[in-house]
């Protein structure tokens, strides 16, 4: 029986064990901490986990599933609390008998190829990977090695699949605010409640953390700016003049991405792009994350624009066909993604056989010109087809094409139900009738705002 260590006991990590398991591989799940779930598990101490105390999901329940799974969400709503994501997820692990397979409290500190090849990764530019000058490895071993109680222990796995996330590193987005200065600066990371916030903030980005903390705060009675990049100058200069005691909570005031900090009579300011001064109690930092992957930093490369490589279909490692990367991307479905990703390295490591090392330098290439090098992972646009082309290599079941269709149908209307209403698409409810299907949404206007 083949081996796999599969690092993380996050969504990704429980699809992964859970379908590996099922193909006959012998899985062991690495999780750090002392339970599942990854960004869903909420912690009140600011320095674990990601997530808000109010956190609902952005995404609605119905598209935020495993097709694999026999589980339901309790919720008669589509958008949910962080918790009945969590409760999701651990029926999921309970009903599928992996609560074993983990070792938890182990933290994977270091995974090397048992070969003595070594990747030569100094150096490399952002794109290149022919800078890379190993052979192709096939059937390379790995060894893990995992603290568990301050002793470090050492295994041996077949295959590794990396299921670490990449919600946990915070970029901090404005680099250039240094000295000393009186306006406090937080990561959305360390964000919990608006409880202790209080007068004017900025809140760096406009993403999905960016726009539910800035209305919250606005709820708590903060006055706020949104601070992002490409607006005008007239549009910072009708936000900055506005009447605040006028304040519309659903409006939102866009500023310029902050520059720097500066201390004028015992005020600090912060300055605008286009050299506005702007007092300001807190700034919070809705930035998002960086990649990082440290136990694994001499096989796997990350560019300053944020490229990890060299992976073949943003899976696999390109010379270590051994090793695999579940849930990479960003702007995707995550569940449904995870899930397809896994189904792939499950059938092709059955198979044994890969396309030759220079089909998948080329596949690599040619991903990495389209985007122009940069964003590479975004894949928004072609997320469908990306995870059509994984399950056309495994072979799909005809009952799982017509439960991912309705799936792909919802999941898009909810993407541009959220344009079009970005502070209450929550309020809308879907429903999928897989028997019948169809899917239908409603709107529920008797719901809180976020
Ligand atoms: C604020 C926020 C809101 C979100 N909202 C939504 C939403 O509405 N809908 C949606 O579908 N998705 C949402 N997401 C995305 C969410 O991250 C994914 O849904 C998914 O849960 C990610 O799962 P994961 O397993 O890839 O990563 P994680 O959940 O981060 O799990 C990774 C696990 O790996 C463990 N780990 C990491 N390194 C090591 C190591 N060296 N050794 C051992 N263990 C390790 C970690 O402890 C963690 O448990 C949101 C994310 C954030 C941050």
């Amino acid at each position: 029986m083949k081996s796999v260590g599969v690092i993380g006991a996050g969504a990704s990590g429980i699809i992964t064990a859970k379908i590996l398991k099922e193909k006959g591989f012998h899985v062991s799940v690495f999780e750090e901490k002392n339970h599942i779930g990854g960004v869903w598990k909420y912690n009140k101490d600011i320095n674990i986990g990601s997530i808000y105390k109010s956190l609902k999901t952005n995404l609605p329940k119905e598209s935020m599933v495993f097709l694999n799974s026999n589980q339901t969400y309790k919720s008669q709503f589509s958008y949910i609390d962080h918790q009945d994501v969590y409760k999701y997820l651990d029926d999921n692990i309970k009903s599928w008998g992996l609560l074993e397979s983990i070792k938890f409290n182990t933290k994977v500190i270091s995974i090397k190829p048992l070969n003595n090849y070594s990747l030569k990764l100094n150096n490399i530019s952002s794109h290149d990977v022919n800078e890379f000058y190993v052979d192709n490895i096939n059937n390379t071993k790995w060894k893990l090695k995992a603290i568990y109680n301050d002793n470090v222990i050492s295994y041996v796995f077949d295959y590794i699949v990396i299921c670490s996330g990449h919600f946990s590193k915070p970029n901090d987005g404005i680099k250039n605010i240094n000295g000393q200065h009186n306006i406090k600066i937080t990561h959305s990371k360390n964000y919990r409640s608006p409880d202790k916030f209080k007068g004017n903030i900025i809140c760096v980005g406009n993403g999905a953390s960016g726009k539910d903390i800035s209305l919250e705060l606005k709820q708590h009675g903060c006055n706020v700016y949104i601070a992002k990049k490409d607006i005008g100058i007239d549009e910072e200069n009708r936000s900055l003049n506005r009447n605040i005691y006028k304040k519309n909570i659903y409006e939102s005031y866009f500023i310029s991405m902050p520059l720097d900090i500066i201390n004028k009579n015992d005020k600090s300011l912060v300055i605008t792009s286009y050299g506005n001064e702007i007092e300001v109690d807190h700034i919070i930092l809705c930035t998002g994350y960086i990649y990082q992957y440290d136990f694994i930093k001499d096989i796997i490369k990350v560019s300053e624009n944020q490229n990890v490589y060299p992976l073949y279909k943003d899976i696999i490692h390109t010379y270590y066909p051994s090793m695999a990367f579940i849930g990479l991307q960003k702007n995707i479905l995550p569940f449904v993604l995870f899930e397809a990703q896994a189904e792939y390295i499950s059938s092709l490591w059955l198979r044994n056989s890969i396309e030759d090392l220079s089909t998948r330098k080329t596949e690599i290439e040619n991903r990495y010109k389209k985007s122009n090098y940069k964003d590479v992972h975004n894949i928004q646009t072609h997320h469908w087809n990306y995870i059509y082309d994984l399950y056309s290599f495994v072979g799909i079941p005809e009952s799982y094409k017509s439960k991912l269709r309705l799936i792909q149908l919802v999941f898009d209307d909810a993407l541009n139900n959220k344009d079009n209403n970005p502070y209450d698409y929550r309020n809308f409810n879907y429903n999928i009738n897989y028997k019948k299907n169809k899917w239908s949404k409603t709107i529920d206007n008797t719901r809180s705002i976020i």
